[in-house]
């Protein structure tokens, strides 16, 4: 079995190393013998294909960046629309998640999202910084990692991705960040979600290859305790 993955504009969407949360999900495959391919798509790149596809991935950007790909992007709204709602596994950090939404607004203007998640942000006033812990009911990991959204996002009756421990979350005020809509996860984490995650990132791969393969039993374990160590050190580091 071979894994396709999909960068969607790293050449615009990368902040804090987003990349790594790709390399993580490669490695992570390939310690259990299942081949990965990682393919890009660039603003460089025309004939967007999502059908032999298995994990899509979209990174953040500054409100500029984010601004261009959304722009972009419209125009494949129905094929990530459908592809979303076949169960296709989409991981969306910070801008890419804001642009899942009905719209973006600004001070000025408005960006129009793609409308694949019924959610909407708003540009507030500071911007909301520093690390952040969530509790979540379908993992057996908090989930650690590091915020830094203008935007705060309102997720109306969408399940959230996690429950804040510590930090701000999708809108500062709600207690709750990202959301899970069938095999998306989109979330306000940056950087290393995924490598500090290990949990997180099985359950991402593990709906991928079930969607390929509804016969398959489940990823087996791997040594985990850096990346355990990792987790554990921000969860006691930052508790409420
Ligand atoms: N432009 C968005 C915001 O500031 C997302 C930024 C990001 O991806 N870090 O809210």
């Amino acid at each position: 079995m071979k894994i396709k993955i999909l960068h969607l504009y790293p050449d615009l969407l990368n902040l804090y190393g987003d990349r790594g949360n790709i390399e993580c999900m490669r490695k992570r495959l390939m310690w259990r013998g299942i081949d990965a391919e990682v393919v890009t798509y660039t603003c460089e790149d025309s004939g967007f294909d999502l059908s032999d596809v298995d994990i899509v991935f979209i990174g953040g950007g500054s409100d500029r960046e984010q601004k261009i790909v959304c722009h972009r992007l419209l125009e494949h709204k129905d094929e990530i629309r459908n592809y979303v709602e076949d169960n296709g596994v989409l991981v969306a950090v910070c801008g890419g998640y804001q642009l899942l939404g009905k719209y973006y607004k600004l001070e000025n203007e408005t960006i129009e999202g793609l409308d694949i998640l019924n959610i909407y942000t708003e540009q507030g006033k500071k911007r909301l910084i520093g690390n952040i812990v969530l509790e979540n009911d379908f993992l057996n990991q908090k989930i650690v990692g590091f915020e830094n959204h203008g935007g705060r996002t309102y997720i109306g009756n969408h399940t959230p991705l996690g429950r804040v421990v510590y930090g701000y979350g999708n809108d500062e005020k709600s207690g709750v960040e990202g959301v899970v809509y069938k095999n998306v996860v989109a979330t306000y984490l940056h950087g290393p979600l995924l490598p500090k995650n290990p949990a997180l990132c099985d359950y991402i791969l593990t709906n991928a290859i079930k969607r390929k393969n509804p016969d398959f039993k489940g990823l087996g374990g791997l040594e985990d305790t850096l990346e355990d160590m990792a987790n554990q050190y921000i969860v006691n580091r930052f508790k409420k």
